[in-house]
């Protein structure tokens, strides 16, 4: 789960981390009322979304950054009325953008240098890493790929913790001295505590700045969270943003199906993720592209299965189904009802060619076959693959 930044920096605050003091407003009487609680010197406006890159983005109507260092309130509220409800384009949020629905307004800091940090969960070596960079700032992509040497990585081992001899083993590779080793390692300890204890997966301060006074604040924050903890932080769960979220995977959410929204045009309705993995390649190797990943789980009743019809549906791109069932837990007539019975419940326009597999294969098949809905039965992966990709070729 992700939180915009203003979110993460109040948490980053509490955790004894400075940031520049900030408002954030998503109506135009909240940017007055914002604006109004900053000086009338230089300030940012920076435009909230669930994506990185905001500096470099361009709105889709032309209008240029999604972070604007401004002189005065006057040219905030210029920026603002540009950014609200406009759609930003970033590397990072695809050629369709984001709309912005929440402005963050903050004093704008004399920035000597620009410092990259974070610590990432690496299930690799089963530890936190912490992650930084002399060479912060928008560039860091590139740093990342073309001086691969100037990144440090320091691994903190989950039954140790952060010591201090680690703080000062960064705060030296960055090159501070005497009170900004102090300050770092301060900052440091703090990332470190709220990725420990909100359960995060990733905190990242990009840019980590040192101030032409000495100062070291952080201008940016991202934070994820481990969405199989989140029940254990009733407090970063309310942070939730459902306008940034796909509705299709909200509420997907709510009938517990495993549901992700891709560009292709065949839509998957599977139980088990390996399955649905193993679908959505089969579709595009007989030259198809999947429409969704979704995985009903182990037990799918009807209502799920109305549900996950209902959701496919939704999505204008979809040209066809490919039902993919494994009865093992789930017995093939029980499903092949659901299918019937959900088939019947939502109107489907388009090619569905259904596959099942397992205990009461047979009469999973029968109930198909008499059921009267129009779709193909297929008895193989390949086969039912090779229908749904012909159908839809067909259809077009
Ligand atoms: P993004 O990473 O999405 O592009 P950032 O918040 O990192 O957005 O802002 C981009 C750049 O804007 C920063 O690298 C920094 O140079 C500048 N910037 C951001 N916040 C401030 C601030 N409060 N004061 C001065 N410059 C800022
Ligand atoms: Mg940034």
């Amino acid at each position: 789960m992700n939180i915009h930044e203003y979110q993460a920096k109040r948490l980053l605050q509490e955790y004894g981390v400075p940031v520049p003091r900030g408002y954030a407003a998503t109506n135009s009487r909240e940017v007055e009322t914002a604006i109004s609680h900053l000086g009338d010197d230089m300030i940012v406006v920076k435009a909230q979304i669930h994506a990185g890159g905001r500096g470099k983005g361009t709105f889709t109507d032309g209008y240029k950054g999604g972070v604007k260092v401004v002189k005065n309130r006057e040219e905030a509220q210029e920026a603002a009325n540009h950014m609200l409800d406009n759609t930003l384009v970033t590397a990072q949020t695809g050629p369709e953008g984001r709309k912005v629905q929440t402005l963050y307004f903050t004093e704008a800091c004399d920035i000597d240098h620009e410092y990259y940090l974070a610590i990432v969960l690496d299930r690799e070596t089963a530890q936190s890493v912490v992650i930084a960079s002399t060479e912060g700032g928008m560039d860091i992509e590139a740093v990342a790929e073309k001086t691969p040497e100037k990144i440090i990585r320091v691994p903190i081992s989950p039954t140790m913790g952060l010591r201090h001899y680690h703080c000062r083993r960064v705060a030296f590779a960055l090159g501070f001295a005497g009170e900004q080793v102090k300050q770092f390692a301060r900052i440091l300890t703090g990332l470190y505590k709220m990725f420990w204890e909100k359960n995060a997966m990733l905190v990242e301060i990009n840019p980590l700045v040192t101030t032409k006074q000495g100062q070291l604040i952080a201008l940016d924050a991202k934070v994820s969270f481990d969405s199989n903890a989140i029940f254990q932080h009733p407090e970063i769960q309310q942070l939730r943003d459902l306008n940034e979220e796909d509705p299709k995977e909200i509420e997907a959410s709510k009938h517990n199906l495993a549901y992700i929204a891709l560009d292709g045009n065949i839509a998957c309705m599977v139980n088990g993720a390996g399955l649905a993995m193993a679908t959505m390649d089969i579709i595009q190797s007989f030259g198809g592209s999947p429409a969704n990943f979704l995985d009903v789980g182990g037990g799918a009743n009807e209502d799920q299965v109305t549900a996950a019809f209902k959701i496919i549906l939704s999505d204008p791109n979809v040209k066809g189904i490919l039902v993919n069932i494994f009865g093992g837990i789930m017995k093939c007539d029980v499903i092949a009802n659901g299918i019937v019975a959900a088939a019947k419940n939502v109107e489907i326009k388009v090619p569905l060619v259904v596959r099942l597999e397992g205990t009461n294969v047979e009469a999973g098949k029968k109930i198909l076959r008499e059921s009267g809905v129009a779709l193909t039965p297929a008895d193989s992966l390949v086969q039912a693959a090779e229908i749904i990709v012909e159908q839809v070729k067909n259809a077009d």
